[in-house]
């Protein structure tokens, strides 16, 4: 299966470009999209999820047209908005079960079996009765699964998913997605990079409503190898080195600046050679759009 989005544009009644002629490719597996805040990515999945219209440009399942059927989508798609709001007065198995009606699960017996399933699945079975106002931030985000699960969906779509949750939460709602990603089209958003890395076999950074990289982690992270340098220095130095370096990344550390900078050759005593990250890359493609460094 795969998802051709072509040329897609949106402007919104304000005059805020969010899509300016996205195009992208997305296979089975798992989909990073990165970008700062106010990129696009929502705009993006929520045209994908059919919650919001595009003004050109075209999106196609395989051979379903995206923008034009919505119900088939629906039919296919499990969706995981970044506010996911829950009733917190009623149990995990009552709002499931309610959630499986309005997707047309209308057969009693195995509404009760697939509601069962899915919080097994979603390691929640034993807090079926708990009402979701006591549920963890992780139990909530698991929950939010479980209803995107309902009726085996063939696209996933997933914004932000781990914001608030702590590290174990985390691993185990990617190992969750992980385990979806083996036969359906999963499209996380988030904004830890190096997750894309680990998680993710194809991945894109969007900036200002535009694609500025698109591909595999890995290879991405490849051709940086040589190309990255960092030193330590003090923080009142940074704008002497951003006028001579292309500086990438800054973050504090002991009260001094580490830097990491993107050179072709070797930029002199003090540096030293860095294996290169995903953050490298993302931060390289961010800053020829917009200044990244504020310090
Ligand atoms: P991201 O998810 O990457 O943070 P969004 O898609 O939410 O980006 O937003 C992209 C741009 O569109 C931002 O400038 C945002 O302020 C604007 N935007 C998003 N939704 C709306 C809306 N409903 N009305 C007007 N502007 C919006």
């Amino acid at each position: 299966m795969k998802l051709f989005i072509k040329n897609l544009q949106k402007t919104y009644p304000n005059g805020v470009q969010a899509l300016k002629g996205v195009n992208l490719t997305i296979e089975t597996g798992m989909f990073g999209l990165l970008g700062p805040n106010g990129a696009g990515k929502s705009s993006l999945m929520r045209t994908i999820a059919t919650l919001q219209e595009a003004d050109a440009g075209s999106i196609f399942l395989d051979d379903l047209d995206v923008l034009k059927d919505k119900a088939e989508v629906r039919k296919i798609l499990g969706y995981l908005p970044q506010e996911f709001g829950v009733y917190p007065k009623i149990s995990s198995e009552l709002m499931l079960d309610h959630i499986a009606q309005l997707k047309g699960i209308l057969d009693t017996k195995e509404r009760k079996q697939t509601v069962a399933a899915l919080l097994d699945r979603v390691n929640l079975y034993n807090d079926r009765k708990k009402h979701l106002g006591t549920f963890s931030g992780g139990m909530k985000q698991r929950f939010g699964i479980a209803q995107a699960l309902l009726a085996n969906p063939k696209l996933i779509i997933v914004d932000e998913p781990t914001a608030g949750l702590d590290p174990a939460e985390r691993n185990r709602f990617y190992n969750l997605l992980s385990e979806l990603g083996e036969n359906t089209i999963v499209i996380l958003s988030t904004h830890i990079v190096e997750d894309v890395r680990t998680l993710c076999s194809d991945f894109a950074i969007i900036c200002k409503g535009e694609v500025l990289r698109n591909g595999n982690p890995d290879e991405a992270v490849r051709e940086l190898n040589g190309y990255i340098y960092s030193t330590m220095i003090e923080k009142s130095d940074i704008a002497e080195y951003k006028e001579k370096y292309q500086v990438i990344s800054a973050q504090m550390k002991s009260g001094k600046l580490g830097i990491r900078i993107f050179s072709e050759t070797h930029p002199g005593a003090g540096f030293i050679s860095a294996e290169p990250i995903l953050e490298d890359i993302y931060f390289h493609q961010i800053a020829s759009k917009m200044d990244v460094i504020t310090l």
